[in-house]
Formats: C-alpha cells, structure tokens, sequence
C-alpha cells in the first residue's frame, strides 16, 4: 500500500515539465498518506521527553552539551536511521556563574534578572550606579554622551505578542546590540526589559554581541514584573541606582559536535534535502520547546516515512547543529565543508521556532522554481497552512547554507505563545501539545518527502556575503 514508488508517467507530464520543482500527482498522493499517518500520532513527543528528562539544558560547551551529543547519536541509532555520524565543532564555554541585581534607590528592592548570553561579569565585586530609561536602541543611539557616560543604561522596549514571532527580531536588537552601543557612550552596564512575553517573575537571556575594539560591559535582562517596578521608581523623577553583581565569564572553547543521520535515497542518494534542528538549548532549563521540539519534528518525519517503508528518491538528511543560541559554531563548521558536498544540497529547512501548529508556507527558491511551489499546498492546505512568502530567511542554523545558494523551505510555527518561554528556566516538556507536534511533523514529514521526489530542483539562490562573527571566541586550544 505505502509502497507506491511515484508514477513517473505522471512526473514527465506536459504539465510537470513545464515547471520545477514537479511534483506528480502520485507523489502527492503518497505525501497525503504521510501526513494523515501523522495526524494519527506520532512519536515526536516521546523524542521531546526523551532529551528533556534524560538530558535536560545542554548549553554549548557544558557536560550537558557532551551528554545530548552522546544521547542524539544513540536516538537517531535507535529511530533506524543510516549513515549516523558526528561533525566535530569548536564551541566557545561562557558560564552565567551568580547575578544580583537590586535597585538600592529611592526605594531599594531585589530584581528577578538573568544575566544575557557572553556577559563579562561585574570584576570589581558590583556596579553600583545611576540609571538613565531609554525607550529602545535607536533611542540609545540618539542620546548625548554626557547623558549616558558613568551609568546603568536601561532598556525598556517591549516585546508584543504576535503569531508569527516578528516583533521578537524587532525587539532583540537592543539584547544583542544594547550592550556595545551603551559602552560607546560611556555606560557601565546595561539592563533591557526581558525580550519575552510573559509576565511572570523570571528573566529570558540570549546573547548579547560584543563589538570589537568597544569596551565590554555588563549585560542583564529583568523579568518584565521587575522592569515595571524599576520603571515606576524611575517615574518618580528621582535618581534611581541599580547594584549589579555578577560572576558571568569566558572559559577556554570546548568541542562539541554536529549529529548527521541519513534515510539514503533510492534513485539519486547523491541529491540532499537537508531537515535542521538544533541540539542544544541555553543553559537555565530543558529548552522543550526551543529546541528539542525541533529535533523531534525532524527526526520524527524521517522516521515515520521509513517506518511507512517509502522510499523517496534523493537522501533526507537530518542535522542537529551544535551551538545555534549562542556563537552558530555548529551551522558555520556545517557550511564550512567543501563546495561540492554544499552543492549536493537540493533544499533545507529548519523546525526553531517552537512545536507548533504550522500555520504558512514561506520558502526562498529560485525563480524559475516559483511556479513549482504551489503544488505543495495541495498537501498543506488541509493542515490549516497558508501560502506565505518566497522571502523567507530559513532561520539560524541554515542560513549560512542559504547564503551559499542553497534554497530553503521555512514553515511558520504558531509563535503567539513561545515567546513567554523562549530562553527561559520555564521551557518545560509540559507547554509541549502533542496535537500540535503532530500536526508539525505532518507538515515537514510530507514536505519533505515531495521534495525528495520532485522532478527538477529548486535552483540555486545567488550567493550573499556572511554578517560579521560575533564574539570571536577565546584564542585558546579547546579541549
Ligand atoms: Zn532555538
């Protein structure tokens, strides 16, 4: 039943050679099947409980990292996938170490903060000093030295909801450049308001990027209760200090390692659609849904296409990359390999944003490749997915690959609820719907398997050149 290989009087039709990717209509039919098998219920949640209660955070370069390593390469074993492999990667090791943070005027209280990813600590013991508000990063950017210089700076921009997770990349730039944008001005630490949604009392870290020859100072995120507090203090119109301590630093780099596992292909082994996910997750908790939902989706669709004992025509490559939160060490040394094994990549796509519903189909192919793209809403359109954009960035662990050429498919999962756990000790197995997940591996396991079979390819986009690395890692030998 399962075992229909696709019609290739079907494939080679007037009106499939007219476009690519072409897609037949007996491939569409077998990309139905998977993804109603999925909707039946899948395993993915288990794979999520599995690297959540047996490894728990895995931030790069900890004992965590080395045991999801370990732990992934045993699974992928387990799931029945070939060619099981690890890509050694370099990790940079920074460790939170302590963080208090108080305000100790006009009305001293303790603060729920975090401190971001990559902070240098606080050396002298504490940083005790006056705070100025501003509203954002360009608001930074505009205020006067004699403003800034000798103080906390704080930022308070919020972080709204939205199902498609856009205002998060429009708030985090004060995280990731609030920090050497205060230091140009002379401040001597820097607080933002928790690029989160929620509302209860903790703090969302991520990294903060240094840049080179500004001097590195504190960075700190408060829990969004505790920037309201600080902000109606600073209200008042009264100078308002902060007290931060902090013990974050650098350690010396540590290996870590990309995990690669294969389902081959059975006409052209050659050709790679590339399924990304990464393997570890800050350090302040299990990162159930950012990532190991990721690595469920992806492996899960794979696995259940072999189980279906379909055999797609190009390989499916599942990679789970090493360091995406905090340097991309795993996604660079994955882009890093010779051009010709880049070139065998046909399409990639990512599962990082949570664990769903998907709700649009975004892609960036070439465009002679566009009018292709529609066939695969015959397949996700009963899923409650929408036709997005051909803009579409892929996300973090892929877009070296995408700068390189290779096309990307990119599903949008619902995000309207992930970013009140994102980068947080509340990223738990429980905000994890099995409903949801498997309606996501529908979406990737059927997708997956008509690009394996479409005729023709995607194309290649035109090459981009790669952002500047941020914190270059500590010249030293890892160990
Ligand atoms: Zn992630």
């Amino acid at each position: 039943m399962h075992r229909s290989l696709p019609a290739v009087a079907a494939m080679f039709s007037l009106a499939a050679q007219a476009q690519t990717p072409a897609i037949s209509d007996a491939d569409l039919a077998i990309a139905a099947q998977i993804r109603d098998r999925a909707l039946d219920g899948t395993s993915a949640w288990d794979t999520v409980a599995s690297l959540t209660s047996e490894v728990g955070p895995r931030f790069a370069g900890s004992p965590g990292d080395r045991a999801a390593v370990a732990w992934a390469v045993d699974k992928l074993k387990q799931l029945g996938f070939q060619n099981v492999r690890t890509q050694d990667v370099t990790v940079p090791q920074w460790v939170r170490g302590t963080l208090e943070v108080a305000i100790t005027a006009p009305y001293p209280q303790p603060l729920t903060a975090v401190s971001l990813g990559g902070s240098i600590g606080t050396a002298q013991g504490a940083i005790a000093a006056e705070v100025v508000q501003v509203a954002d990063i360009e608001a930074l950017r505009a205020r006067p030295r004699s403003e800034v210089e000798g103080r906390i700076v704080y930022i308070a921009r919020r972080t709204a909801r939205a199902r498609d997770g856009g205002e998060y990349k429009a708030a985090a730039s004060g995280r990731t450049q609030g920090a050497s944008a205060a230091a140009k001005l002379g401040a001597r630490a820097i607080v933002i308001r928790s690029i989160g949604t929620s509302s209860e009392r903790f703090g969302h870290t991520g990294t903060v990027k240094y840049v080179a020859d500004v001097p590195r100072i504190p960075a700190v995120a408060l829990a969004n209760p505790d920037a309201d507090l600080l902000e109606r203090q600073l209200a008042l119109g009264r100078p308002t200090t902060l007290e931060i301590r902090s013990t974050a630093r650098d350690l010396p780099p540590m290996r870590s390692a990309n995990v690669i596992g294969e389902l081959p292909g059975s006409g052209a082994p050659d050709e790679i659609v590339l399924l990304g996910a990464h393997l570890d997750s800050w350090d302040l908790g299990p990162g159930a849904l950012d990532d190991a939902a990721g690595v469920a989706i992806v492996t899960e669709a794979v696995r259940l296409i072999r189980e279906m004992q379909i055999k797609p025509r190009r390989t499916l490559r599942v990679v789970l990359f090493a360091d995406e939160e905090f340097v991309q060490s795993g996604a660079n040394a994955y882009a890093g390999q010779p051009v010709a094994e880049i070139e065998r990549h046909v399409v990639a796509m990512e599962a990082d944003l949570g664990a769903g519903p998907v709700w649009r189909f975004d892609h960036r192919v070439a465009e002679e490749a566009l009018p292709g793209m529609g066939a695969f809403m015959r397949v996700l359109e009963p899923l409650g997915i929408r036709r997005g954009s051909s803009t579409a960035d892929g996300g973090t662990d892929i877009a070296p690959l995408r700068r390189l050429g290779v096309p990307v498919i990119s599903f949008q999962h619902d995000a309207s609820r992930y970013f009140d756990y994102h980068h947080t000790a509340n990223d738990t197995l429980d905000k994890v719907d099995r409903e949801a997940l498997d309606q996501t591996v529908a979406a990737y396991a059927s997708t997956a398997f008509l690009a394996a079979n479409a005729g023709g390819d995607f194309g290649r986009l035109p090459p981009t050149p790669a952002p500047a690395p941020a914190n270059p890692a500590v010249p030293v030998a890892p160990r």
